[in-house]
């Protein structure tokens, strides 16, 4: 399952931590950011929950970059 988030982020190096950051998350098989757009695309494991797994992404964005943001 994939899901498509707009997100908030100063710059692209920090875009690039939030996806580094999204990509060690559990249950998450893939992500990207795109600076540009300001939207991060997350593709999820098998049988996992997005709105949990995204809590946990942005709980790990927040710890690399403080003024991120992800809506979801
Ligand atoms: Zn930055």
């Amino acid at each position: 399952m994939k899901k498509s988030y707009k997100i908030d982020v100063d710059c692209a190096n920090c875009a690039a931590k939030m996806e580094e950051a999204a990509k060690k998350t559990a249950g998450v098989k893939d992500a990207v950011v795109n600076f540009m757009t300001l939207k991060m695309n997350v593709e999820f494991e098998d049988g996992a929950d997005p709105k949990a797994v995204m809590q946990d992404v942005l709980c790990g964005c927040k710890k690399v970059e403080e003024d991120c943001e992800i809506y979801l």
